[in-house]
């Protein structure tokens, strides 16, 4: 178990929290605060235990000048004065005279937030190249270092592996929680315990595939991914999305799990992508050249579903089609409602699809969604996750 937050005497300390503030922003407007609502608990617990808080975070990614305008943290710093009740001084710089003269300043209880780490990206990508020198800046503000944010924790950047390497560290409640839940489905699942694939495609996601196949009784596949295992399987696919380098990976899987890998039975096909195009419901054996499949059929969901019925843990990565686009999204929508209504305990990862769940309405009917894509993921790979690791056990 890694050290947290309730590990340290915080009274009097200055407490540096890496959050993810990493919200979805419009023009300067939040457009889903739920991202910081969930930093809230670990900043609360620092404050009633005395600390001087200061936070840090990277918002979106920073090429050029301009850029910052898009990504400054003081929306941030707005809005979690709100739903803190309590001002949250934003500083506008990532270092220097102004940010070492209100640390200076800081009393107990007090909370200070410096500009997008990633501000500092512009300079060499110090913050995403982990420039020591940074790392080390960052961890002389403070005494104690909380990291909080699991969606940056499997890179090594100097807002977070930088600056552990300095000074004592620990997890917040929020990654704390997140390992807590992923470990569920790595360490004794109970079962039968399936998980369901999905998303755009097999490369992205071979670590995960290669991990999770050996411990998951029942492995259900949709989503773009099911073409190129459909292929390996000898079907003709269209056009539909195919990575023909991973069909050799894709036949090996199919021989080794041939009881426990369910592939889709129909499709839902279309000649174009996008919004009102016609559409058809095949047979995988009555694709037509020219037809790109882009969702799972309704046989399948039958199918499907009696798999998550007789499970006791389910894990979903990917969406089942191309869902962005309504004539697709039946699959996931309806995927969502299967899993809502089984009794297993269920958890969600992935970027797209967690927001593929939040968006349609579900995301109360789940267990856990991960809050980090790729470090959900990295995580499940049985990845070392260079951030976490880092932290000292207990
Ligand atoms: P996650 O972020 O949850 O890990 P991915 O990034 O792997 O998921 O995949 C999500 C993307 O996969 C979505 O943008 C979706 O449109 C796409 N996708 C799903 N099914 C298909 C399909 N049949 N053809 C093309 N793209 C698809
Ligand atoms: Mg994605």
């Amino acid at each position: 178990m890694k050290k947290t937050i309730k590990d340290y005497n915080l009274k009097g300390k200055k407490v540096i929290i890496r959050c993810d503030f990493n919200v979805p922003m419009d023009n300067g407007i939040i457009k889903d605060d739920s991202r910081i609502r969930k930093s809230l608990k670990t900043i609360r617990y620092a404050r009633k235990n005395g600390a001087k808080v200061i936070l840090l975070s990277h918002l979106g990614r920073i090429k050029t000048e301009k850029d910052k305008e898009k990504y400054t943290l003081k929306p941030i710093a707005e809005s979690l004065s709100k739903l803190l009740r309590k001002k949250v001084i934003f500083i506008e710089e990532t270092r220097g005279q102004k940010v070492e003269d209100a640390v200076k300043n800081m009393k107990e209880k007090d909370i200070i937030l410096l500009e997008n780490t990633r501000f500092e990206d512009l300079d060499k990508e110090r913050e995403s190249k982990n420039d020591k020198k940074l790392g080390k800046y960052w961890a002389k503000l403070g005494d104690i270092y909380i990291n909080d944010a699991f969606g940056t924790i499997h890179r090594a950047h100097a807002s977070n592996l930088g600056i552990s390497k300095n000074i004592k560290s620990g997890i917040g409640f929020l990654v704390e929680k997140e390992i807590k839940e992923l470990e569920k489905l790595t360490k004794n699942p109970k079962r039968p315990y399936t998980i369901i694939l999905g998303g755009s495609k097999v490369s992205d996601k071979i670590g995960l595939i290669k991990n999770l196949t050996k411990k998951a009784d029942y492995i259900l596949i949709g989503g773009g991914m099911a073409f190129t295992f459909l292929k390996a399987a000898g079907f003709s696919i269209g056009s539909s999305l195919c990575e023909k380098d991973q069909i050799p990976f894709c036949k090996e899987l199919l021989e080794k799990h041939q009881d426990n890998i369910i592939l889709p039975i129909d499709i839902i096909t279309a000649s174009e992508i996008k919004e009102g195009t016609k559409t058809e419901e095949r047979f995988i054996n009555e694709i037509q050249e020219d037809e790109i499949g882009l969702d799972i059929g309704h046989k399948t969901l039958e199918v499907f579903k009696q798999y998550i019925d007789d499970s006791k843990t389910v894990f979903w990565n990917g969406p089942m089609g191309y869902f962005e686009i309504k004539e697709f999204s039946k699959g996931t929508k309806d995927l969502c409602k299967i899993i809502s209504s089984s009794k297993a305990y269920k958890i969600i990862g992935g970027g797209d699809t967690a927001r593929a769940v939040i968006e349609m309405g579900y995301e109360k009917n789940m267990d856990h969604i991960s809050t980090g894509g790729g470090a959900s993921l990295s995580f499940l790979e049985g990845a070392k996750l260079k951030a976490l690791d880092i932290i000292n056990e207990k």
